[in-house]
């Protein structure tokens, strides 16, 4: 098998229960492994973001034009709204892939349902029957629930095989979880309750509590007491001591998926097909039928510790990282900061995308990694192809499992990130879900930041800018004004001043109505625009009053007649023929940039220049 032939399962599923998706995506690794097959793990952030978490993994369905995609494994449990199910149901039959459904039950869909009673059955009779325990306390889940009433009335009749009964004070209730288990032993001890020979409890969690709960007060498990649990979660396997238990058996499942995936034809699509999933039973140290092994123990918390410290290194570097992201607001100085980051990290492939903002379609690369050579920077369309260079992560035989995660804020989906990884173990998975997590709040600062600097951008130019005309306005004049004087080209230059009035706008007005008098001053600023063009500073000072300054190697006052009639001309073309005419009276002052003067002053002397134009106009 070429490993360019593979092809992809994707995994659709929340961040919830991390340890239970771990046990699972692992064993899926394991048995894709050396197969064509390579899972894909779509999974968004729920914490927080409820609906939102699963909106996004609507928008992000763009995994469906994945080539190669074999098929689809939905984590029901994980995923709970029925929507959001039924829409990727319906995508997946457009392409005729197979759904296969975990836990909930979907018409067209090939649903899994977990055998839990014969997985209980097989824990019970191993007590009963292999231990020969026949006094036995059941630590129940919720009272009146019926998967709890089942368990209680399988162990009620597995016991009264052997004549044997389970009295209903020996039936406690752990609501599944710690707390109410060692409420309820209390309640059990106090009320004269005495040591079993078994405690048989509905999951691992409240298997552990009791053990907990027994040997604080000395009460050794399983010398004094066995312990049973079930459902096979990983705490139950690294508690000391282990919990004997059964799981799912994923196995059986996965190898049956694959199957499925090798025989099936476009025709089976929208059939349904119901598989029972088997438990397998595991016996462990709780029980009594496995010695504690004191070297595995120690093996293992010194693997904790060693965790626990690359932990704390991951998120210093990751704590770091986003220190550095808060004031930026671009993708670019992210991107490069992002490609220094990983480069030093371990897995084969890393890809990161940020989507844009106005057209969905498309998205920016900013990380993009193939064993520690990174590039990025370029834009894309993701929804073709949302994971890039997906050929040549198909044939890398190092990346045994892609996980994708959705870049999440409390109001939209910003992106996503991809890492091609080798294994998964819970420190692997838990560094996958720190990068997603720390990555999400660096794009959330840049791109707040983007946008600040947006708004910022449009209200400094609103404050600097007449609405009407588009021209600069005084404050914005003046601003602009000054700066360009102290250039130093501008030191060898002299400046001209030139302040312009239009003649009879009131009559324009009075005659012709607001809106025309409005429209003379637009071409007049227009006409202004055109005659200074790339050689000067131009603004609407306000009313029907007009500024602008040019610099240039001596002084352009004494062409005014000259310029007059270039603006009137212009003023003209932008008019269309009117019964009006649009004029206007100027007035310039010239003074080299480099002597010392005051604008106000210059701006006075301009004025005094307009009036008196103004008048020998009027007289004439
Ligand atoms: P002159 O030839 O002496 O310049 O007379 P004028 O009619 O142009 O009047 P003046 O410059 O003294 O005053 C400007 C007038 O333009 C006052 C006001 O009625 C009008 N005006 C000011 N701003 C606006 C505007 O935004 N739109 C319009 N339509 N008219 C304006
Ligand atoms: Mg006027």
């Amino acid at each position: 098998m070429r490993c360019d032939d593979r092809r992809i399962i994707a995994v659709c599923t929340s961040w919830e229960d991390v340890e239970n998706l771990n046990l699972m995506l692992g064993r899926l690794i394991e048995i894709t492994e050396g197969t064509e097959f390579l899972p894909l793990c779509v999974a968004f952030d729920r914490s927080g973001v409820e609906s939102r978490g699963e909106e996004s993994l609507r928008e992000f369905m763009a995994a469906f034009e994945i080539p190669n995609l074999a098929g689809i494994l939905l984590l029901g449990e994980m995923i709970r709204s029925d929507e959001i199910n039924q829409h990727i149901i319906q995508l997946a039959q457009k392409k005729q892939l197979p759904v296969f459904m975990l836990e909930r039950r979907y018409e067209g869909c090939i649903n899994m349902a977990f055998s839990y009673l014969g997985g209980f059955e097989q824990v019970t009779r191993h007590l009963v029957e292999d231990h020969g325990c026949t006094d036995i306390v059941m630590v129940a889940g919720i009272k009146g629930n019926s998967f709890s009433e089942d368990r209680i009335a399988l162990c009620r009749s597995i016991l009264e095989e052997r004549g044997k009964s389970l009295p209903q004070e020996k039936v406690i209730y752990g609501e599944y979880w710690d707390e109410p288990t060692y409420r309820a032993l209390d309640g059990y001890f106090s009320s004269g309750g005495r040591i079993p020979q078994a405690f048989l409890c509905a999951n691992d969690a409240m298997a552990i509590a009791v053990s907990i709960y027994l040997s604080e007060r000395n009460i050794r498990v399983p010398e004094q007491v066995r312990v049973a649990g079930f459902d096979g979660i990983l705490p139950g396997e690294n508690h000391v001591p282990a919990i004997t238990t059964a799981r799912p058996d994923f196995t059986f499942m996965y190898s049956k998926m694959l199957d499925r995936m090798r025989t099936w034809r476009a025709e089976d699509t929208g059939k349904t097909e119901e598989w029972p999933i088997p438990y397998v039973f595991i016996a462990r140290e709780s029980c009594g039928c496995v010695q504690g092994n004191a070297f595995l123990s120690a093996k293992k918390s010194g693997e904790l510790k060693i965790n626990n410290l690359l932990y704390t290194r991951h998120i210093r570097a990751l704590g770091n990282f986003i220190r550095k992201t808060l004031s930026m607001s671009s993708l670019d100085s992210l991107s490069e900061l992002l490609s220094s980051l990983f480069s030093g990290w371990p897995n084969p492939y890393y890809f990161a995308a940020v989507l844009d903002e106005k057209d969905r379609a498309q998205a920016q690369c900013v990380l993009h990694g193939t064993h520690g050579l990174f590039a990025s920077g370029y834009r894309f369309r993701w929804k073709e192809s949302p994971v890039a260079d997906v050929e040549s992560v198909l044939s890398d035989p190092s990346i045994r499992i892609l996980m994708l995660q959705l870049l999440q804020n409390e109001e939209e989906t910003m992106g996503y990130l991809i890492s091609g990884m080798q294994d998964l173990n819970l420190r692997e998975q838990g560094r996958f879900e720190e990068e997603a997590l720390f990555l999400s709040a660096a794009l959330n600062a840049v791109l707040g930041n983007r946008r600040l600097k947006a708004a910022n951008n449009a209200i400094l130019f609103m404050a600097e800018h007449d609405y009407m005309t588009g021209l600069y306005n005084r404050r914005g004049f003046l601003r602009e004004l000054e700066h360009t004087l102290h250039l130093p080209e501008m030191q060898e230059k002299t400046l001209t001043l030139f302040a312009v009035d239009m003649d009879r706008l009131k009559s324009i007005n009075d005659v012709y109505g607001h809106q025309e008098g409005d429209h003379a001053i637009q071409c007049l600023a227009k006409a202004l625009s055109r005659v200074t063009e790339g050689k000067g500073i131009c603004a609407r000072y306000g009313g029907d009053e007009f500024a602008f300054a040019m610099m240039g190697a001596e002084s352009l006052a004494p062409d005014l007649e000259n310029l007059r009639s270039r603006i009137e001309k212009a003023a003209r073309e932008y008019c269309g023929p009117k019964e009006y005419l649009i004029s206007a009276s100027i007035g310039a002052y010239s003074c080299p940039v480099s002597r010392h003067f005051s604008l106000d002053q210059i701006l006075a002397e301009a004025d005094a220049a307009l009036y008196a134009d103004k008048s020998a106009r009027r007289s004439r």
